[in-house]
């Protein structure tokens, strides 16, 4: 909000809500929070949203020099128009410089157009602004989550009803959570007395080759260093490797590690690659280690029949990670948490603030998260989700999820089909990653011309896509998210790769590009 300054002639001076606040009188603050004003923003909000939505163009990303893009929102805190005009600028410069997620052109990342209502209804979680840790503050959110883990549980099958659901901002903070709890619950007196005065075995974490690196993050934020991940080797589907994963636990035993977790993914973020679960839960349980699995992308598979099969034992791992917003396509961040066992839930942050915790649990205080949790004000993420699960029903995340999959075996089997594309990997979910290999040119170049293509495209506006390295070969990767997205576009995007390839080629000085012609 900004507001013209009288004292200066001519002049726009810019101020904060809170200073204009102590300096206009107490109409002037009203004049912000009235319902009508609300109304009005609203409509504009959503006729421009309605406008973006509608747009089924082959787009991009608009890469905008930054330097251009400040001059231009420095503009729009200049302007003297009126407040009307100047939100729907803001608006449509946030549009016209984002990652156009809901076209067929992006096929990037993990996150994605997100179902409308459950946007609609961040609006009304923003509005009503219910910090949902404790039941007192967000008796519904705090509600919603019980059910809804109860609802999954239906996909997971815990055989009794002492499992546990919590929400994070994210997997990334869920993945530090769970490892937190399966620290504490088997380091004895760790959050007490921490680390460092521990003798005897170092505390270390069992990790694909291929962990995402938040794993890695939190093994250094817990005072475990990165230096004590034992990394477990994968097969050639990315997958680790169950033969030879008993013999490096032992031995890192007999090195001095103790190993008190074990960290698994439900589909990888470079090649969407599911651990094979059910084989890791007894291979944990004969060393007493904590198993966690890092399903944030693929948790979501769960809920279709034709490929829950990935995700066999995951009700036997001690916890998990699911980010609905990745394929459950809601707006980010929500993210579920969930753990077998509620008292080693209860483990990951063993403290007393007599401020909010209540030493007497009692009918409210049993539907807290905030013991469960890192954070302290969380937004009630669970809304959106649930009220798309009640009105659409699990159907819809079936389907979609079922459709995305199946499109990503099929553009699979068409690169199969065609000699200058080669695949790297059979894809288990959405994530496919190939190279596109012309026969004129060196093996030592391949991995300029992926990185050049994957730099041009995004230039080029029209496809987003993203790259990957899988055991130092550079590769292109494509996420399927958006259920629009047809072979035909996937046709586009391969015709689109060899044009900008030829122009490089071409383009491109054997001296200037290092390459060594074959004579
Ligand atoms: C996306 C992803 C994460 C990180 O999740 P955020 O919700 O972005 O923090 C962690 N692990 C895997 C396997 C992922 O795909």
């Amino acid at each position: 909000m900004y507001i013209k300054d009288p004292t200066q002639s001519g002049e726009i001076v810019v101020k904060e809500l809170q200073q204009v606040a102590q300096l206009n009188t107490l109409s002037e603050i009203r004049q912000v929070f009235k319902p009508e004003l609300f109304k009005q923003n609203a409509q504009l909000v959503v006729d421009i949203l309605t406008r973006y939505l509608s747009d089924d163009s082959i787009k991009g990303l608009a890469m905008t020099n930054p330097a251009e893009l400040v001059a231009q929102a420095k503009a729009l805190m200049a302007s003297n128009q009126d407040d009307k005009q100047t939100l729907s600028e803001i608006i449509e410069l946030y549009i016209k410089t984002g990652i156009q997620v809901h076209s067929p052109g992006y096929m990037g990342r993990q996150f994605s157009g997100v179902i409308p209502l459950a946007g609609i209804f961040d609006l009304v979680n923003s509005i009503i602004n219910q910090p949902s840790s404790f039941y007192e503050a967000a008796q519904l959110p705090n509600v919603v989550e019980s059910i809804m883990a109860q609802e999954f549980n239906r996909y997971i099958g815990y055989p009794d009803n002492n499992f546990a659901m919590v929400t994070t901002q994210g997997a990334s903070l869920g993945n530090l959570t769970a490892i937190l709890a399966a620290r504490n619950n088997k380091i004895d007196d760790c959050w007490q007395q921490g680390l460092s005065a521990r003798q005897g075995l170092r505390p270390a974490i069992a990790v694909s080759e291929d962990v995402h690196y938040s794993v890695t993050r939190a093994a250094g934020i817990l005072g475990i260093g990165a230096a004590q991940l034992v990394k477990l080797p994968v097969d050639e589907c990315k997958r680790i490797c169950l033969e030879r994963a008993p013999e490096i636990l032992d031995k890192a035993k007999d090195e001095g590690l103790q190993i008190f977790c074990l960290v698994a993914s439900g589909g990888s973020t470079s090649v969407g690659a599911f651990d094979p679960i059910e084989g890791l839960v007894d291979i944990c349980s004969n060393r007493d280690i904590w198993l966690h699995v890092d399903c944030a992308h693929g948790g979501s598979l769960l809920l279709s029949e034709e490929r829950k099969e990935l995700l066999k034992g995951l009700e036997k791992a001690d916890s998990f990670v699911w980010d609905a917003h990745k394929m459950l396509f809601v707006p980010s961040m929500c993210t579920l948490l969930f753990y077998k066992n509620k008292q080693a839930s209860e483990g990951a942050f063993a403290q007393q603030a007599s401020y909010v915790f209540d030493k007497e649990p009692n009918i409210y205080t049993e539907y807290d998260s905030a013991t469960r949790n890192f954070e302290c004000t969380k937004r009630p993420m669970i809304m959106g989700l649930w009220v798309c699960w009640v009105i659409y029903g699990p159907k819809l995340f079936a389907q979609k999820v079922e459709h995305l999959c199946d499109m990503t075996q099929k553009a699979c089997d068409r690169l199969a089909q065609i000699s200058d594309y080669t695949v790297l990997h059979q894809p288990q979910s959405n994530i496919l990653c190939f190279r596109y290999e012309p026969t004129s040119l060196p093996e030592s170049q391949l991995a300029s011309l992926q990185l050049h293509i994957r730099d041009q495209l995004r230039e080029g506006g029209r496809f987003f896509i993203s790259k990957v390295d899988i055991d130092g070969v550079t590769a292109l990767r494509v996420v399927f998210m958006n259920h629009e997205i047809e072979l035909a576009h996937f046709e586009l995007l391969l015709d689109e790769i060899r044009a900008l390839s030829a122009d490089w080629l071409q383009t491109t000085e054997p001296e200037i590009a290092g390459v060594s012609w074959p004579q």
